[in-house]
């Protein structure tokens, strides 16, 4: 028996060896195929979504170009029937998001400011406008793009020119591919970078690659990009790694947007998952299965992974708005029935928050409002964060249900208490055409709304509706005659006699000057009626300055007619204030009208935001307000949360006390305490005070006592017509 089995024991084994090579060899096989076809489906997936994410990026890009292109061409109607002169274009210009707008001879020429100097008679494009075609190019040696149409007569007596820095094409491409790893630039037909984003981890790769070489590669994009056509190619960086870069034209402008990533952005991770694989698999054949069960897995996760990487905020660990935007879409198109709306939420201070207690704290609350916002939402509907502190809500409310459910998302945030009190928000919403569903349209419109709503509680949602769009319409209506106004010289300035006591008797000793304007219909308008229209338009720089101006050519006359010449103070928006270089508007008034600096005053308005950068910007205003030779006031102190600290920071001369402190309160001891010591304090840093909206006698004698230096209000006298306050001033002394 013994001698029997030891005989049949070698066949055995190598039977047992063959079939169990057999089996090691087809299991090897199978592994190394099923690697092999995992790898090329996962290039392939790779390819796919680098190949969507651009598509969408030229999309988006495309459709932003050709809304510019048409707001450009309302404006030149606008230009053609008269509606808009051509030199208040810079106020259509600040409307239409354009940086700056010109109208252009036949001869061509410099029309833009020293920030985008171009010839565009040397340009061929310029030309193809004259000729009748839109032309969107980037601006020759500048960071920028021209946008030019011809005008409305199609004459060819010109084009209406715009300019838009790269910075707002720069927004539109910043959203971050990939969670990072992957970028997207604007090339032009020669492969040269026009814009590229902030975080460019491979944009640099685009720009060191040299595109005139022989390969295939170089090759295959020279010739798409001359032939407009949209395509992919692999290439070698220096490090021995390999790029996808994918680009597509922006529709007939001569202009690409490229996308590019790294090749094994996943595949270097299957690599290593498909060779513990092989291992496994060549150990036991039963685990075979288990292997195909987890190769299927595996591609469920590769998938997942991908999706993580493209579409996550990292923030708040849900989605981000290019997933909003996609997902979107596809749900709408998916169940095209009902009402579908776009919200853009808000959240008010935020930025003080950040500021206050830190970004770790303020990224947390990012993430709790994203939280909670989303346990507010039904099946099919999306949240995502957008830039900074904006979320956007995909809903499915009709829009007679829309307030209420916005009333409902600032209710349950308003139960998050915040290191600055409870969570308050700021909303708009607008509603979706589930036939052409346009989620960036409708992200616009519902900001647009947002930016509306007062900063008032309860009330804090908008919603971008027919109304809204006439109240829209109306205030471009209202721009236009502003814009006349100013064409006209509609705007004359009042005075408001400031008051000090002497000898027991108020005297002149100085005045405000505010603006009216005398309109032709409605007779006299009081600044509160258009000075907000002016601030969203920037117009209330060119009225400031007017103002400034009016007042120093008074000075002037009244010093050669020999009248005493009280110093007069003049407002200055906060607006005004922020922009850089702004005095330089004030000193080429001051030395053109040869007015007396020494008696003019600039107020400012106090800013309890101030962060501390701008208390040190505020600083050195003030100083260089005061080597021009002028005072400098803060002004409507009180009004807001006043802070006694700022006058430890601000070098100001004169402290104006709003109107607020006096109204009503001034039986109460504790504010009289509160108003004596502010006057004493001011006293100490040997600052000028002026209390004014004085419209009471017992107001005046407390004020007088208290050490006052001086009283604005209608107990003394409104803001008067010029000729009307040189009545109350005496003669010159000297
Ligand atoms: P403000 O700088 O605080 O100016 C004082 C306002 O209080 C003036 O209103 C004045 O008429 C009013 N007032 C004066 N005395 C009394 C009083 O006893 N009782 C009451 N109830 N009101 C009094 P006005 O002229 O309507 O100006 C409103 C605001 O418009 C000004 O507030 C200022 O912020 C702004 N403003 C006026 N002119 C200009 C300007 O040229 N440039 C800028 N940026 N803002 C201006
Ligand atoms: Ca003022
Ligand atoms: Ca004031």
């Amino acid at each position: 028996m013994q001698r029997r089995k030891k005989q049949l024991s070698p066949k055995v084994r190598r039977w047992a060896l063959i079939a169990a090579a057999a089996l090691l060899v087809g299991i090897g096989v199978v592994a190394v195929w099923n690697a092999v076809a995992l790898r090329q489906a996962v290039d392939r997936r790779t390819q796919q979504y680098l190949e969507d994410v651009s598509s969408q990026s030229a999309q988006l890009i495309r459709s932003r170009v050709d809304g510019a292109m048409n707001q450009l061409a309302l404006v030149a109607e606008d230009l053609a029937s008269g509606a808009i002169a051509p030199n208040a274009l810079h106020n259509r210009a600040a409307l239409t998001n354009f940086d700056e707008l010109a109208v252009v001879g036949p001869e061509g020429g410099t029309p833009f400011s020293d920030a985008f100097p171009v010839n565009l008679g040397e340009l061929p494009a310029f030309q193809s406008a004259l000729n009748g075609t839109r032309v969107f190019c980037p601006l020759p040696e500048k960071d920028g793009f021209l946008y030019l149409i011809p005008l409305a007569d199609g004459q060819g007596s010109g084009v209406l020119a715009g300019v838009k820095s790269d910075a707002k094409m720069r927004a539109i491409i910043d959203n971050g591919c990939f969670n990072g790893q992957g970028s997207t630039c604007i090339l032009d037909s020669s492969g040269t970078i026009l814009v590229s984003p902030t975080q460019r981890p491979f944009s640099v790769l685009i720009a060191a690659t040299d595109y005139s070489g022989s390969e295939v590669w170089a090759q295959k994009m020279r010739q798409d990009l001359q032939q407009s056509q949209a395509g992919s190619i692999v290439f070698p960086t220096g490090d021995g790694k390999e790029v996808l870069l994918d680009y597509r034209p922006i529709g007939d402008y001569g202009i690409y947007v490229a996308t590019l990533i790294p090749r094994d952005l996943i595949a270097a991770e299957v690599e290593l998952h498909a060779r513990q694989a092989v291992g496994f698999a060549v150990g036991v054949a039963v685990l075979l299965a288990l292997l195909g069960a987890a190769g299927v897995v595996f591609q469920h996760q590769t998938q997942a992974q991908m999706r993580q990487v493209v579409f996550s905020d990292p923030v708040t660990g849900g989605h981000n708005n290019a997933y909003f935007l996609w997902e979107g879409e596809r749900l709408i198109r998916q169940k095209p029935a009902g009402g579908w709306a776009v919200v853009a939420l808000n959240l008010k201070d935020f930025r003080l928050i950040n500021e206050v207690k830190g970004e770790k704290v303020g990224d947390a609350l990012l993430a709790q409002v994203y939280h909670t916002l989303l346990q507010q939402l039904g099946e099919g509907e999306l949240a995502a964060r957008g830039e900074g502190d904006t979320f956007y809500l995909l809903v499915r409310s009709p829009q007679d249900q829309l307030a209420a459910r916005m009333e409902d998302f600032s209710a349950q945030l308003r139960a998050i208490n915040t290191a600055m009190g409870f969570l308050r928000v700021s909303q708009g919403g607008c509603s979706v055409d589930p036939a052409a569903p346009d989620l960036s349209a409708a992200e616009r419109r519902a900001n647009l709304a947002r930016k509306t709503v007062v900063a008032e509680y309860p009330s804090s949602a908008a919603l971008f509706d027919a109304p809204f769009a006439a109240r829209q319409q109306e205030e471009i209506e209202r721009l236009k005659e502003l814009e006349q106004a100013f064409a006209r010289e509609e705007f004359c300035i009042y005075l408001q006699p400031k008051y000090r006591q002497r000898d027991g008797r108020p005297e002149v000793a100085g005045a405000e000057a505010l603006v009216r304007w005398v309109h032709p219909r409605r007779g006299l308008i009081p600044p509160g009626e258009f000075i907000p229209l002016c601030e969203r338009t920037g117009l209330i720089r060119q009225l400031d300055l007017l103002v400034f101006e009016k007042v120093c050519l008074l000075l002037k006359r009244w010093a050669e007619q020999g009248l005493a010449e009280v110093p007069v103070s003049v407002n200055v928006s906060r607006q005004h204030m922020k922009t850089a270089r702004f005095l330089d508007n004030y000193r080429n008034i001051l030395q053109r009208t040869g007015a007396d600096a020494r008696c003019l005053e600039l107020e400012l308005t106090e800013n309890v935001l101030f962060t501390t950068r701008e208390i040190g910007e505020a600083r050195d205003l003030i100083g260089h307000i005061h080597q021009l030779g002028m005072r400098c006031s803060l002004d409507d102190f009180g009004a807001g949360y006043s802070s006694l600290g700022l006058l430890k920071d601000l070098p100001v001369d004169t402290l104006k006390l709003d109107r607020q402190f006096f109204v009503g309160s001034l039986d109460s001891p504790r504010s009289q305490a509160v108003i004596r010591s502010i006057l004493s304090l001011a006293k100490t840093l040997n600052i000028e005070s002026v209390a004014e909206g004085i419209e009471e006698e017992g107001q005046a004698a407390f004020l007088w006592e208290a050490g006052c230096d001086l009283i604005q209000g209608y107990l003394y006298a409104p803001p008067l017509p010029t000729a009307a306050f040189e009545a109350l001033l005496p003669p010159s002394d000297n």
